[in-house]
């Protein structure tokens, strides 16, 4: 048997969240987390509320709160008041800060637009320093999208056409570019397969990275919105993009690719340095495949694949497997189930109202709102029973749609955050209490 105080289940930006507020309180932390998170899919942006979900949208999203929560008591930022919301990302910039990823926000903390690969603009809060923050007039003469030879990943052509359809950009001259990258060729193995990380990998190079600067310079101009794939990496922080824009003098904006997506990819590695530094133990690649709960509704042990024999037990455990994206939810042809520990789900039994009967509508369907229901302290029950010593957070979380809302990333460090401090709350209680007797 291996003790801990506190054990996290999935390493997503919930699961690290929760992990590095507990070792930040002095708890034996582990994590174990069998996939990719969402991280490796995402835009790298933190997305806090853009829209209610009737989908009407929302500017000022901590005003909004309240008034999401009053309508939709069932929403996960219901069960963490509004300055656990702010104290949370707050505290979450300074954790990435750092690791040297600095994320900002509009000075009035209102959403910002951010240009997405496909020439969108998408509300959220908290972006990478080079990325974009669209709001109110334009402060560069055109926009500047960059190709990059035999890279198929990032589609700028289409989102050229895309967002000069849109009204804040009608009036904004366009253009792409083609850069060549030298040394691309030798790495493609056949004509689709030249992803983000082998671009970072060359771009490592001097020779590549040079290269990079000269055709940059040669081809934009130094008063337009570069819009390059995200395809620099960065051996620290934000480095490799910070030493591009000294280079260039350009004005950047980085759009995230089909995945592997750097720009979140860049938040997870700092996640795991800091974890790391702070002396958690991740058990990565392994999977928690059960559970088992006492008579009192405590879970007294973890099974993993990689540990069959040898339990894992904590005073108090944080499940953060994120939605069916990562398995943290399963469907099947009759039910969804959390296969983890088989917890109580929220769902509909009847399968014809899982989604709208247009798939394409404009309206959230009802599945993305299926997961694990909570009380206000973040405890699910199992077979009706509620939980004690397990706390819930993230996309695994029932009430709410983290895409059609934008609220993904929010939620996951709001919930992240409460999740650890119930956790530590109903430790430190234990232990008054078996001081007490
Ligand atoms: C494709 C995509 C893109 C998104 N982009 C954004 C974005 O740009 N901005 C934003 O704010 N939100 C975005 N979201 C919303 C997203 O839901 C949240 O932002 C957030 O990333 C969810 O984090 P999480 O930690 O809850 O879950 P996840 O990131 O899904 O992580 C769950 C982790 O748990 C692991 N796991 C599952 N089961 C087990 C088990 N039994 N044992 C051990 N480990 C397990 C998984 O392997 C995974 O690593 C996106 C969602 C998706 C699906």
């Amino acid at each position: 048997m291996i003790h801990y105080d506190i054990a996290v289940i999935g390493g997503g930006i919930a699961g690290f969240t929760a992990a590095l507020r507990a070792l930040e309180a002095g708890k034996k932390t582990v994590m174990i987390s069998a996939g990719q998170s969402a991280l490796h899919f995402s835009s790298g942006s933190i997305d806090v509320l853009g829209h209610f979900p009737n989908g009407e949208p929302v500017s000022q999203p901590f005003e909004a709160i309240p008034k999401l929560v009053r309508q939709h008591p069932e929403h996960p930022y219901a069960k963490v008041s509004l300055e656990e919301i702010t104290q949370s990302l707050t505290w979450f910039q300074q954790q990435l800060s750092a690791q040297k990823v600095c994320l900002y926000h509009q000075e009035d903390n209102a959403n910002h637009g951010r240009i997405t690969p496909l020439g969108t603009v998408r509300p959220t809060w908290l972006s990478q320093g080079h990325v974009y923050q669209h709001r109110g007039p334009r402060r560069f003469s055109g926009l500047c999208f960059v190709a990059i030879e035999g890279y198929r990943d990032a589609q700028p052509t289409l989102a050229k056409d895309t967002i000069t359809a849109q009204r804040d950009f009608a009036s904004c001259p366009s253009r792409t570019i083609t850069l060549s990258i030298p040394g691309a060729e030798r790495l493609r193995r056949n004509r689709n397969e030249l992803r983000s990380v082998d671009l970072s990998r060359l771009l490592a190079e001097p020779d590549a990275f040079d290269s990079l600067c000269e055709q940059l310079i040669a081809q934009s101009g130094p008063d337009e919105l570069v819009i390059l794939p995200a395809i620099i990496a960065d051996v620290a922080g934000e480095r490799g993009m910070d030493v591009l824009k000294q280079r260039t003098d350009r004005c950047f904006h980085e759009v995230p690719t089909m995945p592997p997506s750097l720009l979140g990819i860049r938040i997870e590695t700092a996640l795991q340095r800091a974890f790391a530094s702070a002396g958690g133990v991740l058990l990565r690649g392994d999977q928690v495949t059960g559970g088992e709960f006492d008579d009192n509704g405590c879970l007294t042990a973890l099974h993993t694949r990689q540990l069959e024999d040898i339990p894992l037990t904590a005073e108090a455990v944080i499940l953060a497997t994120g939605s069916y994206f990562s398995r943290g939810l399963n469907a099947d042809r009759t039910q969804v189930s959390e296969p983890t520990l088989g917890l109580d789900m929220v769902q509909s039994p009847d399968r014809s109202e899982w989604r709208n009967d247009d798939f394409f509508s404009q309206q959230s369907h009802p599945f993305m709102a299926f997961g694990i229901n909570t009380d206000n302290q973040l405890r699910p029950t199992a077979r009706g029973k509620r939980c004690q010593n397990l706390f819930v957070c993230g996309a695994v979380l029932s009430g709410y749609d983290p895409v059609y809302e934008g609220c993904g990333g929010g939620v996951a460090i709001a919930t992240g955050y409460a999740a650890a401090q119930r956790a530590l709350a109903v430790m430190a209680s234990a232990k008054e209490a078996s001081h007490a007797n």
